[in-house]
């Protein structure tokens, strides 16, 4: 088995201080975590942004400072967000994309109900011309799993031309309104998927250790940090993003399979 690339994802949309103080919500504080998580062994970090009042927002001007701050410290693997904000139109959605033309970024293949709330929509049109602006500026679709029949659309999109393969894929198991996270149900989603894909996948809150330790079993990189899980064990938060990705990385060297460097994520993502 190849090394397991640890993505460190900080922030997210849900988690406030009020649910752990150790959230970021500022671009100091958020690149000083990222830098923290990279040290400990992150290859790549998820990046969402916040507003001043904590919450979910696609300001290109945060992306690009938050950008600029953790480039002055690490060359640690940026993958932004597309899905930062659900109420966002589409162009502001792409806009930091065009500015800033990240290694990687997010690419939902599908639509659901998002937390039994509200409608997390992603249009086949904007599917498409999300896939093709990251062609032109070169940035890896992570395509974010939420559902099986999402992995089907990965699949009419490669067909078409708007993702290109080797795809990389990223599980997300236990989101309200999506696949539950089991083991079982990780096996599945990795055995639809083409052959010459990477994967990664995580599960939310109380799952995040089970998948974490199966994924890692089976050949599959992690995502690991507050966006998905803010507590260490049940019922004690966790004190940092880096100690969420200290204890994946002892997992990951136990279970013998190493942790990736930066340049060895690279090299194992197909990035330039
Ligand atoms: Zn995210």
């Amino acid at each position: 088995m190849e090394k397991a690339i640890i993505t460190v994802a900080p922030t997210g949309e849900g988690p406030k201080k009020s649910d752990n103080p150790a959230v970021p919500t500022t671009p100091r504080e958020i690149a000083e975590d990222v830098f923290e998580a990279y040290q400990a062994g992150a290859a790549v970090a998820h990046l969402h942004m916040r507003d001043e009042d904590e919450n979910p927002s696609m300001s290109t001007e945060k992306f690009i400072e938050t950008v600029h701050l953790i480039r002055e410290k690490c060359d640690i693997i940026l993958n932004l967000t597309t899905s930062g904000d659900v109420t966002a139109e589409d162009e502001i959605r792409l806009a930091h994309l065009r500015e800033l033309k990240p290694e990687m970024a997010s690419f939902d293949c599908g639509s659901m109900n998002w937390m039994n709330e509200t409608l997390f929509i992603n249009h086949p049109a904007f599917l498409e011309k999300l896939g093709y602006t990251m062609q032109e500026h070169n940035i890896k679709p992570e395509i974010e799993i939420f559902d099986t029949g999402m992995v089907y659309n990965s699949l009419f999109y490669k067909k078409t031309g708007v993702l290109k393969s080797p795809i990389h894929y990223q599980f997300v198991m236990g989101a309200p309104g999506g696949i539950p996270a089991s083991i079982e149900n990780l096996i599945f989603l990795t055995r639809m998927i083409p052959e010459d894909s990477t994967w990664s996948a995580f599960g939310i809150g109380r799952f995040h250790l089970p998948i974490m330790a199966a994924t890692l079993a089976l050949g599959g990189h992690v995502r690991i940090g507050f966006e998905d899980n803010i507590y260490y064990t049940k019922g004690k938060l966790a004190k940092s993003n880096s100690e969420l990705v200290a204890r994946g990385v002892r997992m990951a060297n136990e279970l013998d399979r190493g942790v990736a460097t930066v340049e060895e994520a690279r090299k194992i993502l197909g990035l330039a």
